[in-house]
């Protein structure tokens, strides 16, 4: 197969590489390459099981069209200092302009017009003046949430534009390797999921896009070919569940509270991510069977509680530099502890040093919104400087929501997100190799469905 562009994944960062290409009249034959299923055939059955039965050959909630985007919480966040470092690399100007022309997609596509955490700045000012207080940023950041069910509604949308505008889609197909000529990318090896056929697609640019799923196969080709990229962060911490009362306030006035802190002893960064009011608590299976955990929340069906993420960010050097495998350790002796699943235990206990038992779950106001977590003791598998980070961060934010450090505040683990493995690139996200491009989050420098976007509609400008 010939092609002129083949974009690998059809997450948010592929699928606007697609549509900008499209929008700016490229009549160029591109390729999107999906491991995943269309939109429409992805179902996580945890909805008729209750529980999660790690799928085979991979969790729907990340893979398919849109990828980890699907079934997100469809968060987009509306400001360039979130998501991602890529304002490092285009300037942040550019990030916030193009952050407005990829919203302005989402819009055309059915997105809500509403946008929460603008406006209320007198409260706004309010919550400031505490966070300052606690040696806290308070980082604002305009929100337009889609919602899980709206989100997948919106990428079908996209999925039926990119066909009926002659994009080709080849789900169930995995990009297993990159044809090197001459120190060029001359295109990919595919192989078929089901039959496990092997194929050849040559093309002019090859830009991949794989997420955080791909990050550990994106590495690996990176030190096979010599493809520069450089060890990055990576993040671990706690999903943090509370009743939506303590977090009365904050939703209202800011939906998403974007908190920053280096608390003592270590100062290291700590932040609040992913906070969705009325949520639910959910939990995601990599392919190496490594369980972790995550939040979301739609927009009609509403739980009693708030939960949002508290990740600690982790860097290494020399002698060690692998940070997604020092994560992966963690996340598996947190599953190990739990029999495969997520581990839940309260701040209280924490503090006290014991570990939680089911029957005293049922004893507080909090009831888990992810039924099949395991009660038990966290601090057995965080490594001690996250833990402590972690402690001192949710101290510091009972300043600025009274109750959040509360006995029965619920926190469940492992939390990891892998960023690592940031290639190098010019502006222009041209990597070392000639032809070849790496987007989005597997790229390690985005983090986020908005980023992600943007880093796409970039792409498919210079692709046109
Ligand atoms: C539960 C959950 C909730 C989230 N909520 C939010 C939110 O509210 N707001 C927000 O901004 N972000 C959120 N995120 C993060 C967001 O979804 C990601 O940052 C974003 O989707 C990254 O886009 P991407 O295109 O880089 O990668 P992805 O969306 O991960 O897409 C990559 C695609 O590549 C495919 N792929 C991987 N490897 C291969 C291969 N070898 N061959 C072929 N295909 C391959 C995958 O199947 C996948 O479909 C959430 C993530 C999760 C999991």
């Amino acid at each position: 197969m010939k092609k002129d562009v083949v974009i690998i994944g059809a997450g948010p960062a592929g699928i606007f590489t697609a549509i900008e290409m499209l929008k700016k009249g490229s009549k160029k034959k591109i390729l999107l390459v999906e491991k995943g299923q269309s939109v429409e055939k992805r179902h996580c059955p945890k909805d008729k099981t209750k529980k999660c039965v790690s799928c085979k050959p991979y969790c729907h909630i990340t893979t398919g069209f849109s990828g980890a985007g699907a079934f997100s919480d469809g968060k987009l966040s509306l400001c360039y200092e979130v998501g991602g470092d890529l304002p490092m690399l285009i300037g942040a100007e550019l990030a916030q302009e193009t952050i407005n022309y990829a919203d302005s997609i989402y819009l055309e596509f059915g997105a809500d017009e509403h946008i929460e955490g603008i406006g209320n700045s007198e409260e706004v000012k309010k919550i400031r003046i505490k966070a300052i207080q606690a040696g806290l940023k308070l980082v604002d950041c305009p929100i337009r949430h889609m919602g899980t069910e709206k989100a997948q509604e919106i990428y079908l949308a996209i999925e039926k534009y990119l066909l009926e505008n002659g994009v080709e889609i080849l789900f169930g197909s995995e990009c297993t390797d990159l044809i090197l000529e001459d120190g060029e990318c001359k295109g990919v090896i595919l192989r078929d999921s089901k039959t496990g056929e092997e194929s050849v697609v040559y093309a002019q640019n090859t830009v991949v896009a794989t997420g955080r799923r791909g990050a550990d196969w994106l590495e690996k080709i990176c030190a096979e070919y010599n493809i520069a990229h450089q060890p990055g962060t990576v993040d671990i911490g706690v999903r943090v569940e509370v009743r939506n009362e303590i977090m009365e306030k904050v939703n209202e006035v800011l939906y998403e509270s974007k908190l920053i802190g280096y608390p003592a002893p270590f100062k290291n960064k700590v932040r609040t991510f992913c906070q969705n009011p009325g949520g639910f608590v959910s939990q995601e299976n990599y392919d190496n069977n490594l369980a972790v955990v995550n939040g979301h929340s739609y927009k009609e069906i509403k739980s009693n509680n708030t939960n949002l993420s508290i990740l600690c960010s982790h860097n290494f050097s020399y002698p060690f530099n692998q940070p997604i495998a020092y994560a992966q350790k963690v996340g598996e002796l947190t599953n190990m502890l739990a029999t495969g699943n997520i581990l839940v235990q309260r701040f209280g206990d924490i503090l006290d040093g014991k570990r939680t038992w089911e029957k005293e779950l049922a004893q507080s106001n909090v009831r888990p919104t992810l039924p099949d977590a395991v009660a038990g003791d966290i601090t057995a598998a965080m490594p001690y400087r996250a833990m402590t980070n972690i402690i001192n961060f949710i101290k510091a934010m009972d300043h600025v929501v009274e109750g959040f450090a509360s006995y029965e505040t619920l926190l469940y683990s492992p939390e990891l997100k892998f960023y690592s493995n940031r290639v190098k690139m010019d502006e222009n996200f041209n990597t070392n190799v000639k032809g070849l491009h790496c987007l989005g989050d597997s790229s390690g420098w985005t983090r986020g469905l908005m980023m992600a976007s943007v880093m796409g509609v970039l792409m498919g400008r210079k692709l046109v």
